[in-house]
C-alpha cells in the first residue's frame, strides 16, 4: 500500500503532519513518500504539479493531499499557479467522482448557523462530477461581435459515458449506507440536463434497492437549507455540484472538519480535506487536523477496503470531540484552544 503524500501550501504540511501520525499508529504497513505539489512545487521545481511528483502520484496506490494555494504566486500566469495542482492531478488520473461527506458531529451542533434541530445528527454524501460539464466544455472564450460588443461564453456538455459511470458511483455508495440518492439536475431548462437525467434513470434500473429521486437545482439548494436530512446520498454534475457540496459543507459549520475524496473508475483516490491553505493561519501551528485525518479514514475506507481501521480513526475524533478538546475553528469562546499537534496527540491517544 503505497501512499504519496502531497502536503502542499500554507497549513498543508502542519495538518498532514498529524494525519500521517496517525496512518503510522495503527499499525498497518504503508510505504510513503512525500513530493512537492502547489507552490511548494513551483518553488522546488518550477512547477505546481512537478513531473517527478506525478509520477510519483502514478506509481503509488492513493494521495493524501494537503493544501494548495499561495497568494505571493497569484501573479503567476495562470498555468503555473498553485491551484493548477489539483486541476492537473484530476486530469491526469481522471478522477471523475468527488465525495463530500457533511456530517454534524453531535457536539459541534452550535457551529452551524442553522438551528440545532435542523442540523443535528446530519450526515449525508454528496458526489460531485469532477472532470466534465461547463468547467472543461468546448467552445469557451471571450469573442468580439460585429458590434464591437465583447461575448463570453462556456459550454455545458455531458455524454453519455461519462454521466453513466458517476451515475452508477452514485448508486453504489448509495446501497452502502441508506438506500436512498437524489439526483439534482436542471432537466426543465437545460437539454444536456435532461439526458442526464435519462441516464440516471436507465441506470437506476439496475439497482431496484436503491430509492432513486430528481431534483431541480435551485430546489435543492432550498431543500438543504430547509430540510437537510432528507437527504442520504446527492448525485450531481460539476458545476451545481461545487456550488451545491460548499453549501452543504457551510451546514455543518466547520470547515476544518471535512474531508473529501476523488477518485477514479479503478477506485484510485486523491483525499484532502476540503479547505484550502488558510495562509492567515499558517505556520502558526494552530490548525484543525482533523478534515486532514478523516480524509486519511476515508482513504483507507475507499481506496484500500479497510474499513475497520477507518472505522477506529472516525471513531477516536468522536472520542476526542466528546472529550470536549478544540482546536481555535471549532472552540466556543472562552474555551482552551488545541494546538494542532496537540489535537493530533489527543486523536493517537484515542486511537
Ligand atoms: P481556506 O479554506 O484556505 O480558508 C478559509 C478560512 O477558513 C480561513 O480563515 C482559514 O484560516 C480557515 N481555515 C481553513 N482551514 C482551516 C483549518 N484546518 N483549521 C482552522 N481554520 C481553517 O480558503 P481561502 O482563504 O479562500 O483560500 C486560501 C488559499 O487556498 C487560496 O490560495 C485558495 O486558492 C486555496 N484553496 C485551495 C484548495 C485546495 O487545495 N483544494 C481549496 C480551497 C482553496
Amino acid at each position: 500500500m503505497k501512499i504519496a503524500v502531497l502536503p502542499g501550501d500554507g497549513i498543508g504540511p502542519e495538518i498532514i503532519a498529524e494525519a500521517v501520525r496517525v496512518l503510522k499508529a495503527i499499525g498497518l504497513q504503508f510505504e510513503m513518500e512525500e513530493a512537492p505539489v502547489g507552490g511548494a512545487g513551483y518553488r522546488a521545481k518550477g512547477h505546481p504539479l512537478p513531473e517527478s511528483t506525478l509520477a510519483l502520484c502514478k506509481a503509488s496506490d492513493a494521495i493524501l493531499f494537503g493544501a494548495v494555494g499561495d497568494f505571493s504566486l497569484d501573479t503567476l500566469p495562470r498555468d503555473l499557479r498553485p491551484e493548477q495542482a489539483i486541476l492537473g492531478l484530476r486530469k491526469e488520473l481522471n478522477l471523475f467522482a468527488n465525495f463530500r461527506p457533511a456530517i454534524v458531529y453531535p457536539e459541534l451542533v452550535q457551529a452551524s448557523s442553522l438551528k440545532p434541530e435542523v442540523v443535528a445528527g446530519l450526515d449525508i454524501l454528496i458526489i460531485r462530477e469532477l472532470t466534465g460539464d461547463i468547467y472543461f466544455g468546448k467552445p469557451r472564450g471571450i469573442q468580439t461581435l460585429a458590434n464591437g460588443e465583447r461575448e463570453g461564453f462556456d459550454t455545458m456538455r455531458y455524454s453519455e459515458s461519462e454521466i453513466r459511470r458517476v451515475a452508477h458511483v452514485g448508486f453504489e455508495a448509495a446501497r452502502k449506507r441508506n438506500k436512498r440518492l437524489c439526483s439534482v439536475d436542471k432537466a426543465n431548462v437545460l437539454d444536456t440536463m435532461q439526458l442526464w437525467r435519462e441516464i440516471v434513470i436507465e441506470v437506476g434500473k439496475e439497482y431496484p434497492d436503491v430509492a432513486l429521486e430528481h431534483m431541480y437545482v435551485d430546489n435543492a439548494a432550498m431543500q438543504l437549507l430547509k430540510n437537510p436530512k432528507q437527504f442520504d446520498v446527492i448525485v450531481t454534475g460539476n458545476m451545481f455540484g461545487d456550488i451545491l457540496s460548499d453549501e452543504a459543507s457551510m451546514l455543518t459549520g466547520s470547515i476544518g472538519m471535512l474531508p473529501s475524496a476523488s477518485l477514479n473508475e479503478k477506485g484510485f483516490g486523491l483525499y484532502e480535506p476540503i479547505h484550502g491553505s488558510a495562509p492567515d493561519i499558517a505556520g502558526k501551528g494552530i490548525a484543525n487536523p482533523l478534515a486532514t485525518i478523516l480524509s486519511a479514514a476515508m482513504m483507507l475506507r475507499y481506496s484500500f477496503n479497510l474499513a475497520e481501521p477507518a472505522d477506529r480513526i472516525e471513531a477516536a475524533v468522536k472520542k476526542v470531540l466528546a472529550s470536549g478538546i478544540r482546536t481555535g475553528d471549532i472552540a466556543e469562546p472562552g474555551q482552551k484552544k488545541a494546538s494542532t499537534k496537540e489535537m493530533g496527540d489527543a486523536v493517537l491517544a484515542a486511537l
